[in-house]
């Protein structure tokens, strides 16, 4: 008889544990359960059987709304974003931390201050000596801890990504469709209008990347690829041209990333079908500015942490090309800017 007080306190323990899990209801009045983690901007973070998801918050109902806003009301832990209530409190920069959560993500041990420490975006920290047994996340820039790296973190050309990434990843044609479908509003605001040709969407590795990126001399560290052929038919009366785009995208990448990654690309096509032709500089920052207005509209912190890294980038053509080309726009707007690009078109000539 001695095993049942035993047995409650573990229910007990296991319904304290799943009280932040609540029901989700969005407009349209589909409902799922989970649990809210973060609150950035207009988007939230919540966990659905483990996963993290993110949604836009205008996606739900009003009364969850409230919970949201009431949520973030709270004094979080940067770490776990449990409340930091009555417990011990530690700080680094703006951001608090339970005493408990402050430590290195390597080792597990408490910092006591004063120590040399590398951290990232998400609250995540490591002894910096530490950070030779870490990776960071290959898309947010998340430290990850090599003793803790899953399989599924393990993507098969060698990327490694964080759990979060992981769980959001694009593997198939099917899901990019979805992606393709998100992209799409945004590239017709601009101004940038469908392709005329064929558009074949290839979701691959690194390896393949880069050996299809030798056929156009590109190189680096390409996260997508696209590859056009074009026919000119020529007759007495009339000259037409046809083309066929073929991209190639990483497999594995969150929505957010995936979508800015696709949207460069459709910008090459924009571009090609056009003959527009100038360095890889202007060709490529121009082909980013569309990559960032993606990842405007999307507003969340993946969103920002991408950008940042396109803004800070030292690649003399994807780092100084969007630079130079983020000028450009801010003095013509998106209308000027497409026509400067039409007027360097180059097309073909048959001899
Ligand atoms: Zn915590
Ligand atoms: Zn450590
Ligand atoms: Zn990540
Ligand atoms: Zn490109």
């Amino acid at each position: 008889m001695g095993r049942i007080p035993y047995i409650l306190s573990l229910i007990l323990l296991i319904s304290f544990v799943r009280v932040d899990a609540r029901i989700w209801t969005t407009v349209d009045g589909r409902t799922q359960t989970g649990e809210l983690f973060e609150v950035e901007g207009e988007e939230v973070g919540i966990k659905i059987k483990g996963r993290e998801y993110r949604f836009l918050i205008s996606r739900f109902i009003l009364s969850d709304r409230q919970y949201i806003r009431e949520w973030s009301k709270v004094s979080r832990c940067h770490r776990c974003s449990k409340p930091i209530g009555n417990s011990r409190v530690r700080e680094a920069g703006s951001y608090k931390f339970h005493e408990s959560c402050f430590k290195c993500l390597v080792c597990n041990k408490g910092f006591q201050g004063g120590e040399k420490l590398k951290r990232d975006e998400w609250g995540g920290m490591v002894h910096a000596n530490h950070f030779n047994q870490a990776v960071m996340c290959d898309t947010c820039s998340r430290i990850i801890s090599l003793a803790q790296l899953t399989p599924q973190q393990i993507l098969k050309d060698g990327r490694k990504t964080c759990i979060s990434c992981a769980s959001d990843g694009v593997y198939e044609v099917k899901r990019m469709e979805e992606v393709r479908k998100r992209v799409w509003p945004t590239l017709a605001a601009l101004g940038i209008s469908l392709p005329k040709g064929d558009v074949i969407i290839r979701v691959v590795g690194k390896d393949v990347i880069a050996r299809q990126a030798l056929k156009i001399n590109a190189r680096g560290n390409l996260r997508g690829l696209t590859l056009t052929t074009y026919k000119i038919v020529s007759t007495s009366k009339s000259t037409r041209t046809t083309f066929d785009h073929e991209i190639f995208i990483l497999y594995g990448m969150p929505h957010i990333e995936c979508a800015s990654v696709l949207a460069h690309e459709y910008a090459h096509i924009w571009l090609n079908e056009r003959f527009i032709e100038d360095s890889p500089p202007v060709v490529e920052g121009f082909c980013n500015l569309v990559s960032e207005a993606i990842l405007l509209r999307e507003k969340g912190k993946l969103a920002s942490i991408i950008r940042e890294n396109m803004k800070q980038s030292d690649n003399p053509v994807y780092g100084a090309g969007y630079r130079r080309m983020k000028q450009r726009l801010e003095v013509l707007g998106w209308t000027a800017l497409l026509s400067e690009m039409k007027r360097k078109s180059q097309p073909p000539t048959l001899r």
